[in-house]
């Protein structure tokens, strides 16, 4: 095990956490691992995978072989990694547009190969297939880093005909915070209840990892309801007894989540605190405020589970998939065709809500990400005229 070094803190932070308002007098508490622990434990395994994906130092080849990077791919290492260079495989001369430059864990990697219009596309990321597609500017990956994974040097590939082309991104670290949560009984008694929320889990993951063919949308993705800010993705939240607030509650340094929030397939009984990972936004808002369509797709589902409550989940295609949890009322049925900007719902405090507010998430090819990092793609992006696209795997 590793221990980083942390600013000892000295105080708890306390607030009515404005994302849960206090319904039943409930009231998060913030804090940081290290107000429990002098340093952070870091998993040995993670950080010897992590250096092993980077062990593999590039290989410097001749300019001739180098893909030309485009001026928003600092992060790219512009050198062709030595597993482009194996026998059959054709130099690297593709010119890739990256963005963001520095991506980091939570957020998306945009990749289009410009010019690559191979009729079925193939790509990887991280070794494994990735779904990608073809746009008339060329093939477009995007990749989820959701912040259950690692950080570190990765490599993506795009074949192309006769070759392939290979580039190594960096994904920065990022600390997504603690926080726990004080749940009274009732909602305790939901939290607690594995075989529901695993049988749950398994039909949101399932339906939110839909991979339709054609983008249904076009622009720049509005909020659903006003005020979208990336604060609350990512968190690790230990859910405890209201009662428990009278004392205080010790983390151990070494607690990790069970699971994502939404997306916990384990129906073993469990001793401890119920803890997940934060999938997506927590948006303050009044009951019955009007939660819009941030962008055109179809409600793939409308349904009522027991931690996300009333729940809408639209495709937006080509791998992306939006999700509003906690709904006071949804109004749309499944397989209604919405426009950007249409009413979906109402926002409520269904499921394990401590109060009225939207849980918003986005789903990329099945995996959450930040959704303001999704709203901020590169405008090359939102500019493309074409409107067919041939999805391969
Ligand atoms: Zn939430």
């Amino acid at each position: 095990m590793v221990c980083r070094s942390h600013p000892m803190p000295t105080t708890i932070a306390k607030r009515a956490d404005r994302a849960l308002p206090i319904a039943a007098r409930v009231v998060a508490v913030v804090a940081t691992l290290s107000v429990f622990a002098a340093c952070e434990v870091v998993d040995s395994k993670s950080a010897a995978s992590k250096k092993s994906d980077t062990a593999a130092a590039p290989t410097v080849v001749p300019e001739s072989a180098r893909g030309t990077v485009a001026t928003d791919s600092a992060a790219v290492t512009p050198v062709t990694p030595a597993d482009s260079l194996r026998r059959g495989v054709a130099d690297d001369t593709g010119m890739v547009k990256l963005y963001p430059p520095e991506p980091r864990r939570g957020g998306v990697v945009f990749a289009l190969a410009e010019g690559v219009t191979a009729p079925t596309p193939r790509c990887t990321w991280k070794s494994a297939p990735t779904p990608c597609y073809r746009t008339s500017q060329g093939t477009l990956v995007t990749i989820p880093l959701p912040a259950d994974e690692d950080a570190g040097t990765f490599t993506l590939t795009i074949d192309r005909p006769g070759g392939r082309i290979v580039r190594q991104v960096t994904v920065a670290d990022h600390d997504f915070g603690r926080e726990l949560i004080f749940l009274t009984d009732s909602l305790y008694k939901k939290a607690t209840n594995t075989r529901e929320i695993a049988r749950d889990a398994r039909a949101v993951r399932g339906i939110a990892s839909v991979e339709s063919q054609d983008q249904r949308w076009t622009g720049r993705w509005r909020e659903p309801v006003p005020g979208l800010r990336s604060a609350g993705y990512g968190v690790e939240r230990y859910y405890y007894r209201a009662s428990d607030s009278t004392r205080t509650i010790a983390l151990d340094a070494q607690a990790k989540t069970r699971g994502t929030f939404a997306g916990d397939t384990s129906d073993v009984p469990f001793t401890g605190a119920p803890s997940w990972r934060h999938s997506g936004l927590d948006l303050p808002a009044r009951r019955g405020a009007p939660v819009v369509a941030p962008a055109a797709g179809i409600v793939v589902d409308v349904g009522d589970y027991i931690l996300t409550g009333r729940t809408v989940l639209i495709d937006h295609g080509q791998g992306a998939v939006s999700a509003y949890f906690h709904l006071d009322t949804a109004t749309v049925s499944k397989g209604d065709v919405v426009r950007a900007g249409e009413r979906i719902g109402r926002v409520g405090s269904t499921g394990l809500a401590t109060g009225p507010h939207l849980h918003y998430a986005i789903y990329v090819h099945g995996k959450d990400v930040d959704p303001v990092a999704w709203r901020d793609m590169p405008q090359w992006l939102l500019v493309r005229e074409d409107s067919t696209r041939t999805a391969t795997r």
